[in-house]
């Protein structure tokens, strides 16, 4: 197994994780050793390039996609594994900074993008979580802020969120932690790893040419286009898309100065038979509204699949485990004694203002990163924009200049995000201590 927390450099196989261990495609795609050429090179093979390779070839166009390890190596084959609409820096802040109608166009094309997952799933529901939904609880006992929130999203995303009582939600969750919430009754889960996989396959199926173990070292002006440079190859290309985000290291500063790694993790615990029943009944993921939130959802042997957390630290092992289990028991105290099957770490990418950064650095350089820790489903709503800007000359992916390639800081970028993570973390007890009395 390969270092979980590298960003850039070495070739990697998948990290040990419940989506490794239940990678069900034998498929591996070749290394780039020749010279090509191509109208359009998608570098980075997480959700965002996949997405953006699909996307060229449902419109016509025939990529070539380069990665540097294996096809969802990085955060997209390593996630909690929900999709639903809207992105990392929440509806209502979007629309505090653009307004109201454009916050609404942004929030359809992720709203296209999840019906979009559905129909690329199809039929193979091993790589969708049985029951659909996602419910939203709050830490907080505020249920007339929780209404009035629900009533904007609905009326500014075009989603039909719906209230959840605090009995309705304690009935199949048994915590005490838990307050009012709500449902999105669209958003569903996928095994991203599997999910994205399929989707390269799919890509290849149709005609984009995909390459596995040939990180890219330089990009280069190249008459009116591109010259890619990995390993062992060269791709010259027309135009091209960066789709490295988080894992992008040195590759373009612009690019890369402008997102932080900010590394997230999950656990799964072993499978708990009935036990589970004495914690959780209801069949739907879970995610809870503090700054440092968990989300959790069960798998059919009664495993519990628990994310969460944000740590400057790259905690692994016994000790990862640990950590995380310890924020299962503050939900859950009645499962005290659960023994934890394995965790894992995985890096999201993140820019200051928390929404991707989507567009064209100069003719024919695009880019699509910072999909933070809503971004599956965001991934796909890039790839579609830039994919219909390249093949149709669409200007959809102008929604996204109001957030644009601000610098984060980098150097100090692990460290900032531990400080603001312990900071929410404290609000966030402030303000159970203050609400929940
Ligand atoms: C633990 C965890 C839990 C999460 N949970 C959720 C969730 O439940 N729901 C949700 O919506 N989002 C979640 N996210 C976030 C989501 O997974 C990401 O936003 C999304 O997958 C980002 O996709 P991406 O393609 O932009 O990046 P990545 O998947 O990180 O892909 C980038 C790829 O670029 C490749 N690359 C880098 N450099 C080079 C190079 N030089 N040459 C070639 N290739 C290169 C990397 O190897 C990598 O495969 C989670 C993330 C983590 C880590």
């Amino acid at each position: 197994m390969s270092n979980p927390y590298k960003r850039t450099g070495e070739k990697g196989e998948y990290i040990d994780s419940y989506y490794s261990r239940t990678l069900n495609v034998e498929k591996e795609f070749p290394e780039l050793t020749d010279d090509i050429t191509t109208s359009v090179c998608v570098i980075g093979g997480g959700m965002a390039g996949v997405a953006t390779a699909q996307g060229l070839v449902d419109k016509g166009i025939n990529p070539v996609l380069i990665e540097a390890n294996r096809i969802a190596w990085g955060a997209s084959g390593r996630n909690g594994s929900f999709c639903s609409s809207g992105y990392s820096l929440g509806t209502a802040k979007i629309a505090k900074k653009v307004g109201k109608d454009h916050a609404r166009e942004l929030c359809m094309l992720t709203n296209d993008a999840l019906s979009l997952i559905k129909t690329r799933i199809g039929d193979r529901r091993e790589l969708r979580g049985e029951t659909d939904g996602l419910l939203e609880v709050s830490w907080f006992d505020e249920r007339a802020a929780m209404e009035k929130s629900i009533e904007f999203m609905n009326d500014v995303m075009a989603v039909d969120y719906k209230f959840w009582s605090k009995e309705e939600i304690r009935d199949l969750y048994h915590s005490k932690r838990y307050y009012d919430g709500y449902m999105k009754p669209c958003a569903i889960q996928v095994h991203s790893l599997n999910y994205t996989c399929h989707s390269a396959q799919q890509a290849e199926n149709g005609g984009a040419r995909v390459y596995e173990k040939s990180p890219v070292t330089s990009v280069i002006k190249h008459g009116n286009g591109w010259k890619v440079i990995t390993e062992k190859g060269t791709v010259i290309a027309d135009q091209i898309v960066m789709c490295c985000s988080a894992y992008i290291g040195n590759l373009d500063f612009k690019l890369s100065a402008a997102t932080l790694p900010v590394a997230t993790y999950v656990l799964l615990t072993e499978p708990l038979g009935e036990r589970l029943k004495s914690a959780v009944e209801g069949p739907y993921g879970v995610s809870d509204n503090r700054f440092s939130s968990n989300y959790y959802r069960t798998l059919p042997d009664s495993r519990l699949f628990w994310g969460g957390r944000v740590s400057m630290f790259n905690p692994t092992g016994d000790k990862l485990k640990n950590i995380m289990m310890n924020d299962l028991l503050h939900v859950y105290p009645q499962l005290r004694g659960i023994k934890a099957d394995v965790a894992w770490g995985g890096y999201m990418g993140y820019p200051v203002h928390k929404m991707p950064q989507i567009g064209e650095l100069e003719p024919g350089f695009w880019y699509a990163q910072g999909f933070g820790g809503s971004g599956m489903t965001a991934t796909v709503a890039g790839g579609e924009v830039v994919s219909d800007a390249i093949a149709n000359g669409d200007e959809r992916y102008k929604l996204f200049e109001p957030y644009g390639l601000q610098y984060a800081a980098k150097p100090f970028g692990p460290i900032v995000a531990q400080t603001a993570y312990w900071m929410f973390q404290a609000q966030d007890a402030f303000k159970s201590w203050r609400l929940n009395r």
